[in-house]
């Protein structure tokens, strides 16, 4: 996440100097001009004797008159050179910082529209642009079906809440093909980089080809090629039991993957069972996968869903 903020920060700090460096120049530019350098000192000294006496609760007669009057000739002089006032103030492409980043001590919403911009580049493959898990998400599904929707969206919408400190970091999601299993990882993708976390999500059989490219480069080559797989905060594997089964190679690399970090954090859609996961996968990624301390399999029919159990 670090480096995330950190480019977006730098983008900011980037907009700042380019909003601040326009007003500087033009302010240089005008300041050339005999005449409106005279007209803007004698403003600038006609606005010191007003705060002066002004603090010494004097009477400042006409000069308060005075300084609009020249404050009007200034802006007349700025006009004939070919700017206004406000090309001598910078303009901030946010309002509420400043380009700053920061308001009140807080992440400005600038700063996290553009991790999160950061974050959707990074992450590719999610299905879908929303990142909220309401109503909209039930309007495409069949009155009959909504319920277990309801609930299975209730659940990665907490999920995503709770991120990254889930009490089960391990979520698989299974049903039929076409039951919105994708979109809803999508949804969930989006929200937990809504959050300023990273995400990759990527398919199966994408995963899958890594897995074999991997098992066949040279020891040297090995390393950059899992790097897409590391350092990423949230990965979601899509449509788990799509790709096609390599000897030594799909169960065995899925299996280091879901224990490689001990803490790491997995959603898993699939159209398989449990039982059907374990005779494709074996033992070992099936109990991983049902780990009770960690890990949470649903089943989403249609009709229901329900957690299964080992
Ligand atoms: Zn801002």
């Amino acid at each position: 996440m670090a480096n995330y903020k950190q480019r977006a920060l730098f983008e900011i700090k980037r907009r700042r100097l380019l909003a601040e460096s326009a007003a500087d120049a033009v302010a240089e530019e005008v300041a050339k001009d005999p005449r409106y350098s005279l007209l803007n000192s004698e403003c600038v000294a006609l606005g010191f004797k007003i705060a002066r006496l002004g603090a010494l609760k004097e009477d400042t007669g006409t000069l308060k008159e005075e300084l609009e009057k020249k404050k009007a000739e200034r802006s007349a002089r700025l006009k004939e050179l070919g700017y206004s006032e406000s090309d001598l103030t910078p303009h901030y492409r946010c309002a509420l910082c400043n380009d700053t980043g920061s308001v009140n001590g807080a992440d400005c919403v600038c700063l996290k529209e553009l991790i999160y911009a950061e974050l959707r580049e990074g992450a590719r493959g999610v299905p879908t642009d929303a990142d909220k898990f309401d109503d909209d998400l039930l309007k495409g599904i069949p009155e009959s079906m909504r319920p277990s929707y309801s609930k299975a969206y209730a659940i990665l919408a907490k999920y995503a809440a709770d991120f990254p400190d889930n009490k089960a970091p391990v979520i698989g999601l299974s049903g039929p093909v076409g039951c919105g299993k994708s979109y809803a990882a999508g949804v969930l993708a989006n929200a937990v980089m809504r959050k300023g976390y990273s995400v990759l999500f990527i398919n199966a059989v994408q995963l899958n080809n890594l897995f074999l490219k991997y098992h066949r480069a040279p020891v040297n080559e090995k390393a950059e090629l899992f790097a897409p797989l590391t350092g990423c905060d949230l990965i979601v594997i899509d449509d788990l039991g799509a790709e096609p089964l390599f000897n030594n190679v799909t169960a065995n690399y899925l299996y280091a993957l879901l224990t490689s970090e001990n803490e790491g954090h997995f959603v898993i859609t699939t159209n398989l069972d449990f039982e059907n996961l374990r005779s494709r996968y074996g033992d070992r990624v099936a109990s991983r996968l049902a780990d009770r301390e960690r890990s949470r399999l649903y089943l989403l029919d249609g009709k229901d869903l329900r957690l299964t159990r080992r």
